[in-house]
């Protein structure tokens, strides 16, 4: 299956900001990829890059073979786009978004309603309404029915759930899904390590690099070391203490626990001691699976 987006060393800087560092990868036909890393990590300057918003300062990239230096006007009108801030307009209605959006292609509404509909829907009773008054899961909807209005082939969304109540969140995630079964291709990003399970591939990011790329079952299954939630009257002292345990690798706060890494030589029982040693109040231990999250800390402190 050929590739429909390919990035080989794609490289920005803003003045002297490594936004992106010589940063490849592909992404296949109908494939749900998600960007997951933190703020700055160059999600946005290699969306921008992408849909030919900005030119890079080394290395290249194609869309659909199109080179987003060169055939940017064909990208542009192969592409939808939604960015991470509101993209819309907060003065006209949802409807007069809309058919703004599907003017701007030289398309009408009526010829991608089926594509747009499973979306449109859910927010047409609100059609009247102001783009401005909605709410953030119904902005959503309109911007991601905005940015299908041309019947792209490639969708790329910039962190589509960030600001989003839970529920939104993931009605959101389905209707990817959904477009997915229609062979659209889309690039996703997200700071939410939760939401990349329900992408096809991932790859994590930071500080303009790709730390790695694969299913978020392989990732999370490569995690190595047992894992354990810890916790006690005082976590802070129980940070300290843990950190300096026999077979501790690393200890690390997640949640309202810390998580341990185990390595050779760790033992629940030796654990316990010791922290009984150290004054540890209150000491609770339980094994438990790594998640994204664990193995994105564990990346970042190689
Ligand atoms: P993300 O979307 O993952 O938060 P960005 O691509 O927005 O990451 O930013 C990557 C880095 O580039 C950050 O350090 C950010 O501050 C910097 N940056 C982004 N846009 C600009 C800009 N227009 N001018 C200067 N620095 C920028």
């Amino acid at each position: 299956m050929k590739n429909v987006i390919e990035i080989n060393n794609l490289s920005k800087a803003y003045g002297n900001v490594q936004a992106l560092d010589s940063v490849s990868f592909s992404v296949a036909r109908g494939e749900l990829f998600g960007l997951i890393g933190p703020d700055g990590a160059g999600k946005t300057t290699l969306f921008r890059l992408l849909t030919t918003l900005i030119r890079p300062d080394d290395g290249m990239a194609t869309v659909e073979g199109l080179d987003i230096v060169h055939d940017y006007r064909a990208i542009r009108e192969q592409v939808g786009y939604m960015p991470g801030r509101f993209s819309l307009y907060p003065d006209l209605t949802v409807e007069e978004n809309l058919n703004f959006f599907a003017a701007l292609f030289g398309t009408r509404v009526e010829e991608s309603y089926d594509l747009v509909a499973p979306i449109y829907r859910q927010i047409e009773p609100f059609k009247k309404r102001r783009a401005g008054k909605l709410s953030g899961g119904m902005k959503q909807k309109l911007a991601l029915s905005c940015a299908l209005i041309h019947r792209p082939s490639v969708l790329f969304l910039d962190e589509p759930t960030t600001g989003v109540d839970a529920v939104s969140r993931s009605e959101f995630w389905d209707m990817l899904s959904e477009l997915k079964t229609k062979g659209i291709t889309i690039l996703v990003s997200t700071p939410y390590m939760d939401e990349a399970r329900r992408c096809d591939r991932i790859a994590l990011c930071n500080e303009g690099r790709i730390m790695h790329i694969d299913t978020p079952q392989n990732i999370v299954g490569g995690f190595g070391g047992k894992l354990y939630a810890v916790a006690a009257n005082n976590m802070f002292a129980l940070l300290q203490a843990a950190r300096s345990a026999t077979g501790v690798a690393e200890c690390y706060p997640f949640g309202d626990t810390h998580h341990l890494v185990a390595v050779e030589g760790f033992s629940a029982e030796l654990f316990v001691s010791e922290m009984q040693g150290q004054m540890i109040k209150n000491l609770h231990i339980e094994r438990c699976e790594p998640t994204i999250e664990d193995v994105f800390i564990k990346l970042m402190q190689r």
